[in-house]
């Protein structure tokens, strides 16, 4: 079996209590199955220091791009574009809008939503969004911007099914948490049961949101193994067939090359 965690912040785990360094979480995580790692970046120079604490690995990618709620200082957009087109970012973001936490900088979180989303087509790059009480907003910039041209995925989906409805007509890939495990996510489970297997993919998000039996510890990526087997249950597929469909839709998102990496 071949899981991936396709959204971590791998810069963000404990290496002073929890884990000896990037090796241990990702040895932790191959004894679980999960054998590719999406890192995602949250700010600029929060790229350059994730690069430089994972190094250069087979079973790592990397995003490039800056949070919606990093958006109170400002960043130099032609940087963005520059790490961006390095080698190894398979992808643009975290990217999107959050009013949740962050309304007072709703306008340049709109704009840095929409300069990614530039760049993602000027390199083809799919985006990772992130969005929370802005669903109409996002949508609509997803839209105004063109984003089919490049793809992308909602990350950590929390909408409803309608909202999954429309992210699927823009071609758009929905990417779930830990958070369908918990115990008041039904309307969440419901959502998760209309996407089809071919759009899905599952992620820990981690340091965050470590699904059922970990909720409230530290999250990382071996625990995608658990969320990958609640998702199973929930399609009516095996774990290794919810495993699979998964993988390759991460491939075929991302254009990353696996096929080193699954001799068995
Ligand atoms: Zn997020
Ligand atoms: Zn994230």
């Amino acid at each position: 079996m071949f899981l991936v965690d396709s959204h971590c912040h791998l810069d963000g785990l404990d290496y002073e209590k929890l884990h000896a360094n990037v090796d241990d979480v990702l040895a932790k995580a191959a004894s679980k199955d999960v054998k590719f790692c999406l890192a995602v970046a949250t700010t600029l120079p929060g790229y350059r220091n994730m690069r430089e604490l994972i190094g250069e690995r087979e079973n790592v990618a990397f995003s490039c791009g800056v949070h919606p709620l990093n958006q109170d200082e400002v960043y130099d957009v032609a940087q963005l574009r520059r790490l961006a087109a390095e080698p190894g970012v398979v992808a643009m973001g975290e990217t999107g809008l959050d009013y949740f936490y962050t309304p007072q900088t709703k306008a340049r979180q709109q704009e840095s939503f929409r300069h990614h989303i530039r760049i993602g087509r000027e390199l083809k790059k799919p985006v990772i969004v992130h969005t929370r009480e802005a669903r109409d907003d996002t949508l609509a910039i997803l839209r105004e911007e063109q984003v089919t041209d490049c793809g992308g995925v909602l990350h950590c989906f929390t909408e409803d099914r309608e909202t999954a409805g429309k992210l699927l007509d823009l071609g758009f890939y929905i990417s779930f948490s830990g958070i369908v495990t918990f115990r008041n996510a039904d309307a969440l489970r419901e959502a998760a049961r209309y996407v089809p297997l071919d759009r899905l993919l599952v992620e820990t998000d981690s340091p965050y949101l470590a699904p059922v039996p970990y909720r409230g510890k530290e999250n990382q990526p071996a625990y995608v193994r658990d969320v990958a087997e609640y998702m199973a249950v929930l399609k009516g597929v095996s774990v290794e067939e919810l495993a699979a469909i998964t993988t390759q839709n991460f491939v075929n998102l991302f254009s990353v090359d696996l096929s080193h990496l699954c001799s068995d």
